[in-house]
């Protein structure tokens, strides 16, 4: 048996591309469905993704900050960890932010089903839920399903020892050795959080270079630190695995020659991410996606079906949760008459690791190649006072200007806060801010953000103080 309902706009997914589109569009006056298969609202960002990594990070970050104070004359003993306490710490955040996010759509009396969504046409849905099932009428549906780890075929799938990013973020315990396959975001943060909990890290990736979209003087400054705390094996295969009592023996052909073999008690894959998008059904309504799987859409997130749009991950490139919130909100402006664009000039982009890296608009590397006349100038942390003083001066800022107007089109930062340093580089892109602009900022001292204002000053050929 079934219900019969019917809204003005369905919201396929409650992460965070598909709630902010139901908040604008209950917002806007719209009647609003949000339709989410499981019982907990949030998606990844919130359960399974942003929101308890971050939380691990933050403590890794505390213990190895805590370590780094013996140089200072202050000791602290060895940390004693309590993997059940931190679980409950962790769980204990997602809940409160299910909560508020429940509580949020409540207020703007926006209709929550619980429910794996199916098109049955382009103005009709069937919603299959635990305790009810409803088709579902709407004039428009935003799609917001996000996406789910990717699989390797060689690694064995059904062994409680493999794990993905989200039995990773379980933290059911810490390997004596891990083995991450894939050195993206989330195989580099997760090899930051188990490696400062005691587990001896190996980040192994088939590709020549690391984080090969970013700043090359910027990775190799990260490749340097970071190897302190795990090691990175790039342009490397695993050749067979093994599982036996103990874990993995896993052959591996390090640097296209050397082979090993080496016995891991825990593997991650973290290999990329494949769109949610085999449950809903798009055919019925004639979607298609791109030669990636990805739905296309356009600078207003409509697919090829005026009355359908799509947001977030399943859009593609890049899968960040502030691109699919900030998307959710277009489409929701748009459904409701208004005439607005997905345009931003850049997408600000973090990897969480310890030291920090953060990027936006164009790199150096993608300067050149778009044959972008640029100049770059850069601000070394071991000149900034407030970096020195609080014992994180291996950071590093670098702006990219264009040479012709001067506008700043591109940022990059490694160091503590870097993510928050990038929030001025971006508001200065997104403003068409050039060089004197920002060197005629008000920059306050002693700060982290000042090698911001240094770095346009050093552009500017006006630098006067290096501390
Ligand atoms: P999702 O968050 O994937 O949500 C989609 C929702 O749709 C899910 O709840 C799913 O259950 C539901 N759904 C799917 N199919 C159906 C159906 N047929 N019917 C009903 N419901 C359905 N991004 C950042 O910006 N910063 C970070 O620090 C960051 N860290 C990350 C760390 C990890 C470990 C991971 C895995 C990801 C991280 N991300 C981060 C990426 C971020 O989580 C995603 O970009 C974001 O969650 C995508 O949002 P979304 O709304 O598109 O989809």
């Amino acid at each position: 048996t079934y219900k019969k309902m019917q809204t003005q706009v369905v919201v396929i997914g409650s992460g965070p591309a598909g709630y902010s589109s139901a908040f604008r569009c209950a917002d806007l006056g719209l009647s609003t469905v949000l339709v989410e298969r499981y019982e907990n609202l949030g998606g990844v960002c919130l359960n399974v993704g942003c929101i308890p990594s971050k939380s691990l990070l933050h403590i890794s970050k505390v213990v190895k900050d805590a370590k780094s104070l013996s140089d200072t004359g202050v000791q602290f003993l060895e940390p004693i960890v309590n993997l059940e306490k931190v679980r409950e710490w962790k769980n204990k955040i997602i809940n409160n932010l299910n909560i508020g996010i429940k509580s949020m759509a409540e207020k703007r009396n926006i209709k929550i089903i619980v429910g794996t969504a199916k098109f049955l046409s382009v103005n009709s849905i069937f919603v299959e839920g635990n305790k009810e099932s409803v088709i579902l009428d709407f004039e428009n549906i935003v799609l917001a399903v996000g996406s789910s780890p990717k699989r390797l075929s060689y690694v064995p799938s059904n062994d409680p020892r493999v794990w993905d990013s989200t039995s990773a973020l379980s933290i059911s315990n810490i390997p004596e050795k891990l083995l991450v396959i894939g050195s993206g975001i989330i195989g580099l943060e997760m090899a930051t959080f188990y490696s400062s909990f005691g587990a001896k890290v190996d980040v192994l990736d088939n590709s020549m270079y690391l984080l090969p979209h970013l700043d090359r003087d910027i990775v190799d400054s990260f490749y340097k630190i970071a190897s302190k705390s795990f090691n990175i094996f790039l342009n490397s295969e695993i050749s067979k695995i093994e599982s036996n009592k103990v874990g993995f023996l896993v052959s591996k052909i390090v640097n296209q020659n050397i082979k090993e073999v080496k016995l891991y008690n825990a593997i991650l894959v973290s290999v990329g991410r494949v769109p949610n998008l085999d449950s809903l059904e798009i055919e019925k309504v004639g979607l298609n996606v791109n030669s990636h799987g990805f739905l296309e859409v356009d600078d207003q997130l409509r697919t090829g079906i005026p009355n359908i749009y799509a947001i977030g991950d399943i859009t593609g490139q890049p899968m960040l949760a502030h691109k699919g919130i900030h998307q959710g909100r277009i489409a929701a402006e748009i459904i409701s008459g208004k005439n607005h664009y997905f345009n931003p000039y850049a997408i600000p982009c973090i990897l969480y690791t310890d030291p920090e890296v953060a990027w936006i608009g164009i790199t150096e590397q993608e300067a050149i190649k778009k044959d972008i006349k640029y100049e770059s100038a850069v601000f070394p942390w071991n000149a900034l006072g407030k970096a020195i003083s609080s014992n994180c001066s291996n950071g590093m800022t670098k702006l990219i200007f264009d040479s012709n107007t001067k506008k700043i089109i591109g940022g990059s930062v490694i160091g503590s806060n870097a993510g928050e340093l990038l929030g001025e580089i971006g508001l200065a892109i997104e403003m068409g801010c050039d060089a004197e602009d920002i060197e005629l900022t008000i920059h306050a001292h002693p700060t982290l953000y000042e090698s911001i204002g240094l770095s346009a000053q050093i552009f500017q050929g006006t630098v006067t103080d290096l501390i």
